[in-house]
């Protein structure tokens, strides 16, 4: 019986889940790590105060991350109230707005096109009006002839 046809002994799934834990299980992914798996990793390593850390008035609320590149680094994250965390929010949202003025870009080009084709649809129907015509009169010439 060839080996890969071997049904797996309860045992041998158990050695192989063994040697999957840890680093080679795929769930370390070095720096570059999901968005909750990283929020877990820094939580357990970085205990939650009971003050905002930016206001130091109001409860501190949630982890937010100060970079923006989602370091795998306690000193990138902090624990901010929900009032710091939507200003700190406002702040990526000005990032939105930029990508905002590039989709309405967009749909400006389409918009030029879609006039560029009509004024050339009008052109291209012009030119073969013409032709339309000349070879209209040509057969016509063609038949007074014959
Ligand atoms: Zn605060």
């Amino acid at each position: 019986m060839p080996l890969s046809k071997k049904k797996l002994t309860y045992e041998h799934k158990m050695k192989i889940g063994k040697a999957n834990l840890g680093k080679k299980n795929g769930m370390w992914k070095g720096n570059n790590v999901g968005y909750f798996p990283l929020h877990e990793w820094i939580k357990k390593r970085k205990p939650k105060p009971k003050f905002c850390e930016k206001c130091k008035i109001r409860k501190s609320y949630d982890l937010a991350n100060i970079s923006g590149n989602y370091k795998r680094d306690v000193n990138d994250f902090e624990y901010l109230c929900r009032k710091c965390h939507m200003n700190e929010d406002g702040r990526l949202k000005k990032l939105q707005g930029f990508n905002d003025n590039k989709r309405i870009n967009a749909e400006e080009k389409k918009k030029r096109y879609k006039i560029y084709c009509q004024k050339n649809r009008e052109k291209i129907r012009l030119k073969y009006k013409r032709w339309y015509e000349k070879n209209k009169i040509k057969k016509l010439n063609k038949g007074k002839q014959k």
